[in-house]
């Protein structure tokens, strides 16, 4: 069933919580270098604002470990969001603590306002296993969300970047305010409709293509998509755990040896499942891996002395053709190292092959910030469906698993 959202409740006069993800980048002397975060969240929070509710926003930025960190302060998108909205967003400079809620009661129908990193407290990361097994743990995360969830009468959850983390704001926070509404933003409204389309209807062929280092962190991937999708084109350092199992010399590729059982498990559930597993028959290879390094390609085996750093002409071409015909297109990781051109060619190719397809009708979501900054940076961006924000819990959806936070949200 779908979730409710922030145009299904009426928030005039009332407190609405909203957890963000302003998990920005920044330089050296706390810049914002991308507010990309920051505009995603404007229609939620503009939707809030013009319903005349008062807005208390929250979010972590970076990882703190529980301490104040200046470097980690959101003080900076606080001025960022007053320059988008044209009005003042009231800073606190801690996310809990009587003068923060103090504040809070002060917001006016239309006021916004935006609490310190909720990182700054350590037990914001609290995981509830740990919590579960010692209570004064759970005391202690309990006593932070109560003291979050009594600023607020209306709950908005909009970061799906943490949905897949049972974080206090995430989690506890909503659990708290049982009774009142909570509902979802509609930066995640979409993540669910792009991500929970392709996998319960997708269009076909429905495409899956995996790349980035390892193997590991997409076996649950791997297993959830191929009973669901037609094909999966394997790109990155991953694929040489597959080919290593298939009895192909790799050279000094990267390679996880405690999976090469896995990964052939895995391509025998993909051919029982009459999925087509698609992996590079070429590669460009280098002897060091360095900026400017002398590269060649290698067809098929790679020689004693060579690691592959990307897939190579053949294979990013064959794999444009498998990507050309798709009507769903779900990409995960790079096809190589592409932080070091030339080895972003690959990457590249499959990056205008998903915008060819998209541009004859494919739905194309990228997840990963990889992949997704690959796209970005060929501006490609417009010409492709979705961009997730939530690398990890991209992933996670697409392994099947239930977010618990969202879970409890309310329903239509
Ligand atoms: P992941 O975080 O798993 O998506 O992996 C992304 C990383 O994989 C990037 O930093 C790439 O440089 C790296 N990567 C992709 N292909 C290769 C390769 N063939 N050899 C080494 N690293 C790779």
């Amino acid at each position: 069933m779908a979730k409710k959202t922030v145009a299904d409740i009426d928030v005039k006069g009332r407190k609405v919580l909203m957890r963000c993800d302003f998990n920005v980048p920044l330089d050296d002397d706390c810049n914002i270098t991308s507010d990309d975060r920051i505009v995603k969240a404007l229609p939620t929070i503009k939707k809030i604002l013009e319903g005349s509710g008062s807005l208390i926003l929250m979010s972590h930025l970076g990882r703190p470990q529980g301490r104040k960190d200046e470097k980690f302060s959101l003080a900076p998108v606080a001025k960022r969001l007053s320059e988008l909205l044209g009005r003042n967003v009231v800073f606190a400079d801690d996310c809990v603590g009587p003068q923060t809620s103090a504040k809070a009661k002060a917001l006016k129908p239309g006021d916004c306002m935006l609490l310190e990193n909720l990182r700054f407290r350590k037990e914001e990361t609290i995981k509830d296993k740990a919590a579960k097994e010692d209570a004064q743990l759970r005391q202690a995360k309990d006593d932070f969300a109560k003291e979050l969830a009594d600023m607020a009468d209306v709950y908005v959850d909009d970061a799906f970047g943490t949905a897949h983390r049972d974080n206090a704001s995430m989690y506890t926070v909503p659990m708290m305010m049982e009774g009142k509404p909570r509902v979802i933003g509609f930066l995640i409204e979409k993540e669910l409709k792009f991500l929970g389309d392709a996998l319960r209807n997708p269009g076909r062929p429905f495409v899956a293509i995996l790349g980035g280092a390892k193997v590991s962190d997409k076996i649950g991937v791997i297993e959830n998509l191929v009973s669901k999708v037609d094909r999966i084109i394997i790109g990155g350092a991953m694929a040489y755990t597959f080919l290593k199992g298939r009895g192909k010399s790799i050279g000094k590729s990267l390679c996880e040896n405690d999976f090469i059982d896995k990964g052939q498990e895995l391509l025998k559930q993909a051919l029982d499942a009459n999925c087509e597993v698609v992996l590079p028959v070429d590669h460009h290879v280098v002897r060091e891996l360095k900026p400017g390094a002398k590269h060649r390609t290698a067809v098929g085996d790679i020689d004693p002395g060579y690691q592959a750093v990307d897939i190579g002409p053949m294979a990013a071409e064959a794999y444009a053709k498998k990507i050309t015909d798709a009507k769903t297109i779900v990409w995960n990781g790079p096809m190589g190292v592409f932080e070091i051109p030339p080895f972003d060619e690959g990457t590249k190719a499959i990056a205008l092959a998903v915008a060819e397809a998209t541009d004859k009708g494919a739905t194309s979501i990228i997840g990963g910030g990889d992949s997704a900054s690959a796209v970005n940076k060929l501006g490609l961006q417009d010409r492709v469906s979705h961009i997730s924000t939530g690398g990890g819990a991209s992933l996670e959806f697409l392994e099947g698993k239930v977010f618990k936070c969202l879970e409890i949200l309310d329903e239509k």
